[in-house]
């Protein structure tokens, strides 16, 4: 879903042809650079290898008290190579949270592929002889609705509606390879702005799409005027808000519409794979052998 979708265009240096390449991989590695041939002239293409990021930021601050944040990367930096620590999603989140937090002791255990998607195991607690199935990652469907991590990360949110919101995000995504939602995230070098949650959807491999989640609950006319310019300042560092109010019930059916969007965009790339490719230019071709009516050879 999303992460593993990688999607190049180039041109053939021939003959102009422009040419979509795809690749599907739960690896970490951009897949470049690409040998392809043109359908059209015959000529083989090999592409550049440009150093391409996602386009998420390198790193965030979350928590709305000043003197206690989490300094969260979109991976654990000493797990760049790891096939699970896909950028911003839960387990990379929850790796780093579970190391400042010092709770959880957060492992990966190892990973199966069933329909051509990894299953990871995650395994919390501080003596490895002794750790037990995270019930974070799991979506706390094994016999507890809370562990000590959570405790902590919880107060990160700035209400106790955020803390439920989240804890019942992380109980619809489970250990999906799915993307966090980050809590109170300072937007911008100037923090000018911090969101209820953020979070990156990812359309493919290097291209995400940047939210910031707002519970605004019923909010009066003078406030709308207020929640416009904040909309207007994230949308400047790239964010489009989602700005959600409570039913009767709450936020539940909410989050279940949030849980959808993100999931429906995770399948994006096999529907529209030329909007959201990535260009990259060719560093050779070749132009087809010409072969004219004498070389044949009767
Ligand atoms: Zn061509
Ligand atoms: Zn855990």
């Amino acid at each position: 879903m999303g992460y593993q979708h990688r999607i190049y265009k180039s041109k053939c240096g021939n003959c102009g042809t422009g040419w979509i390449l795809t690749v599907n991989s739960w690896e970490k590695n951009t897949f470049l650079p690409r040998k392809f041939k043109c359908d059209s002239c015959g000529a083989s293409n090999v592409t550049k290898r440009p150093n391409l990021y996602p386009n998420v930021p390198r790193v965030l601050y979350c928590g709305h008290e000043r003197g206690r944040q989490l300094e969260v990367y979109p991976y654990p930096p000493e797990c760049e190579n790891s096939a699970w620590a896909l950028p911003y999603s839960i387990r990379s989140f929850i790796y780093q949270a579970s190391r400042q937090i010092g709770k959880c002791a957060y492992q990966w255990g190892g990973s199966t592929e069933v329909m051509g998607e990894p299953v990871h195991q995650d395994n919390c607690g501080e003596d490895p002889w002794h750790s037990e199935r995270c019930h974070l990652l799991s979506g706390w469907i094994r016999g507890q609705s809370s562990c000590a991590m959570w405790e902590e990360l919880k107060s990160y949110c700035q209400t106790l509606i955020e803390q439920r919101f989240l804890w019942a995000y992380l109980s619809l995504a489970k250990g999906r390879n799915f993307p966090m939602l980050l809590p109170q995230v300072r937007i911008g070098i100037a923090e000018r702005r911090r969101p209820d949650f953020v979070l990156f959807s990812p359309l493919q491999y290097l291209v995400y799409k940047r939210y910031a989640v707002e519970l605004d609950g019923a909010h009066t006319i003078e406030r709308a005027v207020l929640d416009e310019a904040r909309d207007m300042d994230l949308a400047a560092e790239n964010y489009e808000v989602i700005s959600l109010r409570p039913s009767e019930l709450g936020y539940f059916s909410e989050i279940q519409k949030l849980v959808e969007k993100i999931a429906v965009e995770m399948t994006e790339a096999e529907k529209s794979a030329g909007e959201l490719a990535t260009e990259v230019e060719n560093a050779t071709f070749s132009a087809p052998l010409e072969i004219s009516d004498e070389d044949i050879p009767f």
